[in-house]
C-alpha cells in the first residue's frame, strides 16, 4: 500500500467533493450477517482515511442479524481493531443524500496487511484468480424490495396489481426520483418495474466485473433506502416480508469469457454453450446446495425458497425456467454472444453480495476445465412432475444449507479459514436465534433489518 500516493489522490477527491457541497463520506462494508455497516468521515478527513484507514473492531465479522455478537475460532471478543480503507475508484456523490458521498472499503490490519476475513478482498481475489486462469466474469444482481408505509406493520405503499401500471403510476414521483438519483450516480439501470407481491418493486442493472457488481448492489440498495426515506416510505430487502407471500429475490446473473470468447454461446453444447460453458454450469449446479448457505443465508431465506414462487428452489437447470435454481438465459435470437448468461435464482436480499460473487468465481474457476456435463434440462414446473421425477429440492432449511457448505472443501479453501469460520459462526448463531420461532416471528424479526 502506497500511503503517500493514496493520501495525495484522496486530497484531490476531497477537494472535488467539497466543491460539490459534500460534507462527509460514508465508508461501508457488508458483514457476515448480510448487513451493510458503516463509519463515516468528514470530507476533509478522506486523505487520512485513504492512507491510514478508519478504525473498526474486527468483532463485526461475528455480528449477527439482531446485533448480538457470536464468536468464532479466529475472530471474536472485544479486543483488536481493523482499518477501513475506502476504494477511491468507487467514490460516489449520493444524489438522494445531499451532503454525502460513499465509498466501499477494504479492511486491513493495523500492521498494514489485508484482513484475511475481508469479504470484498475475497471477492477481488477470486476475480483475480479467475482472470489469471484466462476467465473473465461479468455479473449483475437484480434487486427486489418491499416498499411500505412508514410503520412497523408492513402496509404496502402503492398497491395495485402485480406488475401493474397502477402501482407504477401511484409511485410515479418515487420512481422518477429513484431513477434520477441512480443516473446521477452513474448506475446503469436496465429495468424498473412493480413485482408480484403487494408493495414489491424490482430494479436491474447492467453487468460489470464481479466486485463492481457487488459494490453496485450496495449502492443501489442504499439509494433505494434514501429515496424511500425522502418519500416517507420504508424499505425491506428481506427474503420474506410477510411469511407465506412471495419474497424478495436478489438473483445473480453471470457470464464467462475466455480467450476464445463467450462460454455460454457459440458452442456445440445445449443451447450453444461451449464445452467449458457447460462444465461451468454443471459445476455451479452441483454445488448449488452449498452456495445456498451463502446466497440464501438466513433462516428467513427458507421461507422464501419454496416451490411455485419463482424463487428457484430446485437443484436443476432450465432455459428461462423460473423454478430452477439455475436459470439459463440465451437472450433473443440475433443478440449475439453478449446476451447469454446464467441466473442464480436462489440468491436473496439477506446475502452478502461480495461473498456471493466470490463464491461463484471460485466455483467457475474450479469447474471451467473439469469437463463436467449437465444433467438433463428441466423444462417444466418441477412441482407439476410426478413426485419420483422431480429434481432434488435445494436445502429446505438453513441448518441443511450450512451442512452442505461445511462439506464444500473448495469453498472453504477459497474463503480461507478465518472468513469461512466466522461466516459459519454467524449462520449458526442465526439458527439458534430462531430455534423456537415460527414463520411469522422470523419474518417480523428479519423484515426491517435488510
Ligand atoms: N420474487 C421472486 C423471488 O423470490 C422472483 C420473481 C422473479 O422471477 O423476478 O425470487
Ligand atoms: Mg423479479
Amino acid at each position: 500500500m502506497d500511503r503517500a500516493h493514496l493520501a495525495e489522490r484522496a486530497r484531490d477527491c476531497a477537494a472535488a467533493l467539497a466543491a460539490q457541497g459534500v460534507h462527509a463520506v460514508a465508508l461501508t462494508w457488508v458483514d457476515n450477517a448480510g448487513i451493510t455497516r458503516v463509519k463515516s468521515v468528514p470530507t476533509g478527513r478522506l486523505p487520512e482515511a485513504a492512507a491510514w484507514g478508519a478504525g473498526m473492531s474486527s468483532v463485526f465479522d461475528v455480528f449477527c442479524l439482531d446485533d448480538s455478537v457470536t464468536t468464532s475460532r479466529h475472530i471474536g471478543g472485544p479486543t483488536g481493531d481493523l482499518r477501513l480503507h475506502p476504494d477511491l475508484d468507487r467514490l460516489t456523490v449520493l444524489a438522494a443524500q445531499p451532503g454525502w458521498a460513499w465509498a466501499p472499503v477494504d479492511r486491513w490490519t493495523q500492521e498494514g496487511e489485508p484482513h484475511t476475513a475481508c469479504q470484498r478482498r475475497f471477492a477481488r481475489t477470486m476475480m483475480e484468480w479467475a482472470a489469471a486462469a484466462g476467465l473473465t466474469l461479468r455479473m449483475a444482481f437484480e434487486v427486489e424490495w418491499f416498499l411500505g408505509a412508514d410503520a412497523e406493520e408492513p402496509r404496502p405503499a402503492g398497491t395495485g396489481p402485480a406488475y401493474g401500471m397502477n402501482r407504477l403510476v401511484a409511485l410515479s414521483d418515487y420512481g422518477d426520483d429513484l431513477l434520477a438519483a441512480l443516473a446521477a450516480q452513474g448506475v446503469a439501470v436496465e429495468q424498473y418495474h412493480p413485482e408480484y407481491s403487494p408493495g414489491q418493486l424490482e430494479l436491474s442493472v447492467a453487468a460489470t466485473d464481479p466486485v463492481a457488481a457487488a459494490d453496485a448492489n450496495v449502492l443501489v440498495r442504499q439509494t433505494i433506502r434514501a429515496v424511500s426515506a425522502r418519500h416517507g416510505l420504508r424499505v425491506s430487502f428481506a427474503p420474506v416480508v410477510i411469511a407465506g407471500q412471495v419474497g424478495n429475490g436478489g438473483h445473480l446473473h453471470f457470464s464467462v469469457r475466455d480467450a476464445d470468447g463467450a462460454l455460454f454461446a457459440g458452442g456445440a453444447g445445449p443451447y450453444a454453450m461451449t464445452g467449458r460453458g457447460e462444465s461451468v454450469l454443471a459445476g455451479v449446479l452441483a454445488r448449488l446446495p452449498a452456495l445456498c448457505a451463502i446466497g440464501a443465508p438466513g433462516v428467513a431465506s427458507y421461507l422464501r425458497l419454496v416451490p411455485q414462487r419463482w424463487a428457484g428452489p430446485y437443484q436443476c437447470w432450465g432455459r428461462e425456467n423460473r423454478e430452477a435454481g439455475l436459470r439459463f438465459v440465451t437472450g433473443v435470437a440475433g443478440q449475439g454472444d453478449q446476451a447469454a448468461n446464467a441466473e442464480l435464482k436462489c440468491v436473496d436480499g439477506a446475502a452478502n453480495p461480495y461473498l456471493v460473487v466470490g463464491a461463484v468465481c471460485a466455483i467457475v474457476l474450479d469447474s471451467a476445465g473439469a469437463g463436467l456435463r449437465l444433467p438433463a434440462e428441466i423444462a417444466v414446473d418441477p412441482a407439476a412432475l410426478p413426485e419420483g421425477d422431480q429434481p432434488p429440492r435445494l436445502p429446505v432449511s438453513l441448518p441443511e444449507a450450512i451442512g452442505r457448505l461445511e462439506a464444500d472443501d473448495g469453498l472453504r479453501a477459497a474463503m480461507g479459514e478465518a472468513l469461512f469460520d466466522a461466516f459459519l459462526a454467524v449462520r449458526r448463531a442465526e439458527v439458534d436465534l430462531f430455534a423456537d420461532a415460527g414463520p411469522a416471528h422470523v419474518a417480523a424479526a428479519t423484515r426491517w433489518r435488510y
